[in-house]
């Protein structure tokens, strides 16, 4: 092995490892990870969400899935790179089905991390590029029919005459990203959306709200952003953008239209959907059923004693809309999340008397320090500049094992705890309890472990620890009819409680829709098993259920924040390809279920 450039030792290795799976030699194909070496495989080996996290196990993903897989090909893309002793590299390669990229880390001759992701399969490629549709006859002939009778006629025989092979269940920026996958790859599918209009999902949602991740992080696949586009989007813009979206991308998108409920038939292997549509009632019968109907889809409301007494008005945060009728009025926001962060911002904004009542310690990041410690080299425009593309970003992204990131990001926050070491001393003079996790590993853990506990700073904090938004805290002993009682005896009053709560797990989704059942069968999902707070353990490795197959055949699940939809829903949306153009998808690893809820 030449070993004198990054280059040629990623070439090397990859050599070596080509001709070891050629020889079916896995036993020296494992060899050639080293003892801590991860492989974390999207789709293209394992038709699986899955990372091996020993030689044993990544001996073990080798030998299972790579006899039908027949891998070749495998080339380094670009130039290695040496970053402090790790040799870096981008590699593709080809299995007898598709096309792949991957990432390779290696510590000496042995790898470290090895990603491996299905970018396409043969045969079925995007129609893009030298690939790209004519869009027009060059000939005449009587009867022809132009793009808008075609698309007419389409839309108005799917779901009728003709059965769509998926239904996305909710059409908020998941189901709509993944109906734009499913478009380019000719899967016929329906998006059921309760709401009218694509977009609706923000447009509901409170007035002030701005997305709190910037426009790096968020662009939609196909079509980014303009460049002119403003870092943090305000709700009502992004909404438009969706909907400008759905109709661009030619999405069969069935707006105000609420699925009811959906049964599994196993013998017909597939759905019988019934969704209500202008005032009809419309069975629909696909093969395959995905659930985007929002990982912050449902939401969660405490049940304190009392409530029922209470004279003032009780809502979720998810039921907030303005500030603008509480002015003058005393209002308590319960939870210290983003919501209840943004929700007293703009409460105090509107003149109201607010007091935030937190419950547990939360988790705080200044949002232009997130933006230039945790998320810059690979969401920005420094980035940008660096020639980081998306695509470039994620993959780096999901080339770190989650079983890593603790111990990656706990130096990022201990930088983050220093430079901003003034505004946390103020903030907990205030009375705030501080979280960076209970490992110190941060917000992007924290999001993956239990999908709540933080608030991205944009002006809130300030706010409380100037003593402008009041904070109590600790546990509510009861609602009272004028207010709230505290466990300690504290009573505070108030014309209106909000619940920034959270939301429920998406099996509820799927509990209110297919059954009690197969929720249970499906179980939790999200979180990664890390055993801390929300995120009960044994050790999953992947997040829970989401973009992957589960128990249930044929159901999946899809969602979670733009960067994730616009990653994974390429996963989602090759695996259902595959299953309809009837091509192997034997599961590696399908993952067990430990929790049911
Ligand atoms: C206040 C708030 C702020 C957030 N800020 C950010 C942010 O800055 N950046 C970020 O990336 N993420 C953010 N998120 C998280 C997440 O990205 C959003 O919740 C996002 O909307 C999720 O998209 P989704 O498509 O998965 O789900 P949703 O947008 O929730 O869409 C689900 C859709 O399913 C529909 N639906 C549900 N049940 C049915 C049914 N039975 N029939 C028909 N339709 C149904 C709903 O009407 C809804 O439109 C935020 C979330 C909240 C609540």
């Amino acid at each position: 092995m030449t070993t004198s450039t990054p280059t040629a030792t990623v070439q090397g290795w990859l050599d070596g490892f080509g001709a070891a799976l050629s020889r079916g030699d896995y036993d020296a194909a494992a060899e050639m990870f080293g003892a801590d070496a991860y492989w974390r495989d999207l789709v293209s080996f394992t038709w699986n969400i899955k990372t091996a996290e020993d030689p044993a196990a990544v001996r073990q993903m080798l030998e299972t899935t790579m006899p039908l897989a027949q891998p070749g090909n495998w080339r380094i893309q670009g130039e290695g790179s040496d970053a402090g002793g790790i040799i870096e590299g981008w590699f593709t390669f080809e299995t007898a089905v598709g096309r792949g990229k991957g990432h390779l880390r290696l510590i000496g001759d042995k790898a470290w991390t090895m990603l491996t992701t299905l970018q396409e399969l043969k045969g079925f490629e995007e129609k893009k590029g030298e690939r790209r549709i004519k869009g027009v006859e060059h000939s005449h002939h009587p009867g022809r029919k132009s793009w808008l009778e075609k698309k007419t006629e389409a839309e108005a025989v799917l779901g009728f005459q003709k059965q769509p092979y998926v239904v996305i269940v909710g059409g908020g920026q998941g189901g709509i990203i993944l109906g734009a996958r499913l478009r380019k790859l000719e899967v016929p599918t329906i998006i059921i959306e309760k709401n009218a209009r694509p977009g609706d999902s923000w447009r509901v949602r409170y007035k002030s709200l701005c997305l709190h991740d910037p426009v790096w992080f968020d662009h939609l696949p196909y079509i980014p952003f303009p460049e002119d586009w403003p870092v943090f989007s305000p709700k009502d813009k992004i909404a438009d953008w969706l909907e400008m979206y759905a109709k661009v991308t030619e999405l069969n998108y069935w707006g105000g239209t609420e699925c009811q409920r959906a049964r599994f038939d196993a013998t017909r292997q597939e759905w019988e959907i019934t969704v209500q549509r202008n005032g009809a009632s419309i069975v629909l019968r696909p093969a395959h059923l995905v659930f985007a109907t929002g990982v912050s889809g449902v939401p969660s409301v405490p049940n304190y004693h009392g409530m029922e007494s209470f004279r003032g008005t009780q809502i979720h945060s998810s039921e907030f809309s303005s500030a603008k009728d509480w002015s003058g009025k005393q209002v308590i926001v319960v939870g210290s999340g983003n919501s209840g962060h943004d929700i007293c911002a703009d409460l105090w904004e509107h003149g109201a008397d607010v007091t935030m009542i937190q419950r547990s310690p939360t988790l705080v990041a200044r949002s232009d320090t997130l933006m230039e410690v945790a998320l810059g080299g690979l969401y920005s425009e420094a980035a940008v500049k660096n020639g980081v593309t998306t695509d470039t970003a994620d993959l780096i992204l999901a080339s770190l094992p989650y079983k890593l990131m603790p111990a990656l990001q706990v130096p990022v926050y201990r930088q983050i705890k220093e430079r901003d070491a003034a505004f946390y001393k103020r903030l907990e003079q205030s009375g705030f309890m501080l979280t960076f996790g209970e490992d110190d590993s941060g917000l992007l853990t924290m999001y993956l472990r239990r999908g709540s506990g933080y608030y991205i700073e944009v002006g809130a904090s300030e706010l409380i620890a100037d003593g402008l938004v009041k904070l109590v805290t600790g546990e509510i002993e009861r609602i009272t009819a004028t207010g709230v009682e505290m466990k300690n005896g504290l009573a505070l009053s108030a014309d209106l409680i909000v619940y920034a709560t959270g939301y429920s797990s998406m099996n509820t989704s799927v509990a209110q829709l297919v059954g009690q059942d197969v929720a249970e069968k499906v179980g939790k999902c999200w979180g990664l098993g890390s055993g801390m707070a929300k995120d009960p353990g044994p050790w999953e490795g992947e997040l829970r259920n989401m973009w992957k197959p589960m128990q249930q055949p044929n159901l999946w699940l899809h969602g979670g924040n733009l960067q994730q939809s616009r990653h994974y829903s390429q996963c989602l949306s090759l695996q259902l390809k595959a299953r309809m153009e009837g091509i192997s998808t034997p599961v590696y690893g399908l993952a067990p279920v430990y929790h049911t809820s």
